[in-house]
Order: C-alpha cells, then structure tokens, then sequence
C-alpha cells in the first residue's frame, strides 16, 4: 500500500510536477527538476510571497544579490567556521548520517532499519562543513576557492548601505530576497523537503532595537497568517519556540512555523531575531560602517534585524501535500487537489463540450481573451466531459470552464468548481470577475 508521500511523488511525476534530475543518467539522488506544471506553481508561491512582503508593504524593497560572493563573507559571517553539521559513519553499509537526527534517519543497506542496525557500528560524530565550494577564473591556485551562498541572506547585509542610500529608506523597513541556495546536506530526502539545491525567501527587517520584540512578533504571526490565507489547514500548522540551547549563536528569538507532514512535524519557515550580529561583523571586517543616522536624534546605531527565513520549494510541497485528497465518490474516487486558486499552477480550463458545432472556435476564443488578462489557462477537447474535469481536479486546477451550445447564442458558459463540483451558468462577460474574487487571498 502506498504511503501519502509515494502517492504525492507519483502524482507530482505522472501530472508534470516534479521529476526526478538527470532522470536518463539514472539520477543524481535528491535533486530534482520542476515540470511544466511544477514551474508554475513554483511562480505562485513566489509570487504570493513577494506580493505580500514587498508588493503590499510601503516598507520593504527587493534585492537579487550574487550566489558568489567575495569568500570573506562566510568567514564574517561564521559559515566557514561554523555552518556544520554533527556527522556520523557506519563503518559496514558507508551510510552517512546527521548525529542529531538519527532517529529519522534510515540505513541504506536495510531501510527498515535505523543506521547501525545493519550491524555496523556508527563512529563518533565530527562536524562537516554544509557549504559548496567551487573555485574562481581559470586555474585552481590558491586563493581562488569561493563557495556557493548556503542562504541568501548574506547579499541583504553585504547591501545595507547601498539599499539604505539609494532607496532613501529609514527603519523600521526591509530588504527581501528570493534565490537559490546550496547545502552540502548529509541526507537529503522526503522529496523535495530537503534538497542540495533550493530557493529560499528571505527578509531582513531593520529596526530600532527598542523596536525588536514588538516586530518579531508581528512577522511570526504575519508569515503564519499567510500560510492560513493561503489555504495551509491551520490544524497543521504549530509554532514552536526554540529553547535557549538550541539557538543559532546570532540569535536571541527564534520561533519556527512547523508542518505535520506525512512523516511527521517540520521545519517549514523560521523567524529570527538577529540583533545587530551581522550588521555589527560585516562593519568591522570590511572597514565599511553598516550604521543607520537618524536625523531625529543625530545618532548613528546598528539596527537589529528580524528574519522571516523559509524554503520556496518546501513552501510548494506543503501546499500539495496539505491539498492532496482522495475524495471517495458515489461510483469512484476522484484526486483533487484543492490548492488555492492564487497558488494553482493552472487557474481555468477552458473545454468545449463536444468537438464540434463551432464549440472549439469558441473555446478558443474565450480562451485567448482569458490569456490575454493573463490568466493561466489549459485548453482540453479530448475525451468524455467529466474524464476531463477529472484531470483538471488532479492538477488542482480550481475553474473549469465549459463551452456548449448555448455559449454559441446567449454567450454563457457552464462554470464548475473544483472542490464543490457545482456547475452554475455564468455570462462570459462575468468570468474574470468571478475568477479574480477567488484568487484574492
Ligand atoms: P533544517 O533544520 O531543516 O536543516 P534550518 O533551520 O537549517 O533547516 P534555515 O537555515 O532556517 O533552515 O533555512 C530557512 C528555510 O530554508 C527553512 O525553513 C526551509 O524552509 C528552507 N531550507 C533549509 N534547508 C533546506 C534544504 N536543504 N532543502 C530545502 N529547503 C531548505
């Protein structure tokens, strides 16, 4: 019998979603590539994140910094020294595993074993450096090792004083980044929860330090609300609250947005105090003063930084997983997806009820005017009606849009929803209207 995660991962292939990397080569193990389906809801999630963090926000402006940065950075900024993981050996199966999380980890010679019971025996952990290092210009020689930005953060505080300049900004206010990031994780795994590559969404809040507890608070319930108005089952989601001991060495608050997915509680967000840490590293490393004047008081301070850090893929795999249903039907089961219609990859399909008597000149007709409001949609004319909303309800497409005779005279259409399958006639003039009342998050 399937697991939930076996049946996510089938749909994510068979529908277009995700696929395995370097599929043809036989793979290259937890790396994966996004599908036409996958691509666009990918977008979405991006787009709904940056839509509410900077889109709607007077008080926060974008950046895309270089994943290459100067190397003295991760030295500033504790990486080269610090960003390990505790690590472990089985000397029998050579499975390699994170000596914190042991009890999640599996042996790969006996995967219904836990590591070390396959008879080998574990050595003790040493730590491993998580980050990718590559080297600069055409020949290996010393000093050209650079690395792989392991978050995207980093380039937000490299840029302060530009930002600060150019942007004329004044805190509170924030700098929020959207782009790859690479750990060198000692196991990946559970799909695309834990990858090597991925996208992170980051933002660094600047403010006065009087201010910091007042802000943290508001961006832990902020980037928790968004999950929930994003359609994340609220009964699913839990904050938890790092202990003193388990705190990053930068920070002094740290609450994580958690997720109960199939394999348990997770990580999918985490929101930090950074105090003037970074800010505070970076001015005396390079020489550059990283200090806010506040013209009111004529003082220059370091801010401190509140961070809202989460994972854009992880980000998409929750919203499938907590959208996946098999819905058991009079006759059969339908797989729907019942993904938020501003977070479905395909927004409305557009389906002539037969594939004749015009209706597909007019289904495409309509369909154009939809693309063209910028509408994702998908045009289908094979197979039965009800086949064809079937295929759209396991993409998670939440609008389909049915074109039959009487489109032809009244120019009406049959609209039929997603999660209710309730159909309704609709004047074509009113489609958009309906569709963008919906999207609204
Ligand atoms: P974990 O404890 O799960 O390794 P972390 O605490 O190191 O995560 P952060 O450094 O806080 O993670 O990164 C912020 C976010 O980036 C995470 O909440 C997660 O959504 C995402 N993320 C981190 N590592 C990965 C990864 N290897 N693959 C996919 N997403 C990741």
């Amino acid at each position: 019998e399937p697991t939930l995660m076996d049946k996510i991962v089938s749909l994510c292939k068979r529908r277009g979603f995700v696929f395995p990397a370097s599929e043809i080569y036989g793979g290259i193990g937890n790396t994966y590539d996004y599908g036409p389906l996958g691509v666009e809801l990918i977008r979405r999630v991006k787009e709904a994140w940056w839509g509410a963090t900077v889109t709607e926000r007077e008080d926060v402006v974008g950046l895309d910094s270089a994943i290459i940065q100067n190397p003295q950075t991760w030295i500033t900024s504790g990486h080269v020294g610090g960003f390990t993981d505790p690590m472990v050996d089985c000397k029998k199966c050579k499975g390699r595993f994170r000596a914190d999380k042991l009890e999640d980890a599996r042996c790969p010679e006996k995967p219904s074993k836990r590591p070390g019971e396959c008879d080998g025996e574990l050595t003790e952990p040493r730590e491993f450096n998580l980050m990718f290092k590559t080297t600069i210009g055409p020949v290996e020689e010393t000093g050209s090792t650079a690395y792989l930005r392991p978050e995207t953060a980093q380039g937000i505080f490299l840029n302060f004083k530009n930002v600060l300049e150019s942007a004329r900004a004044k805190p509170p206010f924030g700098i929020a980044q959207i782009g790859k990031s690479f750990r060198n994780e000692i196991t990946p795994g559970n799909f695309v929860f834990r990858t090597r590559e991925f996208e992170q969404a980051e933002m660094e809040f600047f403010v006065p330090p009087a201010e910091e507890q007042q802000w943290f608070d508001f961006w832990v319930k902020e980037r928790f609300d968004w999950y929930v108005r994003h359609g994340i089952d609220p009964a699913k989601l839990r904050l938890r609250v790092h202990e003193d001991k388990e705190l990053a060495h930068y920070s002094t608050a740290t609450s994580d947005i958690e997720y109960e997915y199939p394999f348990g509680w997770g990580e999918l967000e985490g929101i930090a105090c950074r105090t003037d840490f970074d800010l505070k590293r970076h001015s005396e490393a390079s020489g550059t003063d990283l200090l806010f004047f506040d013209p009111q008081t004529k003082e220059h301070y370091t801010p401190f930084v509140i961070e809202p850090a989460g994972g854009i893929n992880r980000m998409a795999l929750t919203f499938l997983i907590d959208a996946y249903e098999e819905q058991q039907l009079e006759k059969d089961t339908r797989v729907v997806l019942h993904l938020h219609p501003s977070i479905a990859p395909i927004t409305v399909a557009v389906l002539p009820l037969v594939k004749k008597e015009g209706m597909p000149e007019k289904a495409r007709e309509i369909g154009a005017m939809l693309r063209r409001a910028r509408y994702s949609t998908s045009y289908d004319e094979k197979a039965a009606i009800g086949r064809r909303y079937r295929r759209q309800d396991e993409a998670g497409t939440p609008f389909c849009v049915t074109i039959d005779g009487e489109t032809l005279t009244e120019n009406t259409v049959t609209l039929r929803h997603r999660d209710s399958m309730e159909q309704e006639r609709v004047p074509v003039a009113e489609l958009r209207g309906r569709i963008d009342a919906a999207i609204e998050a």
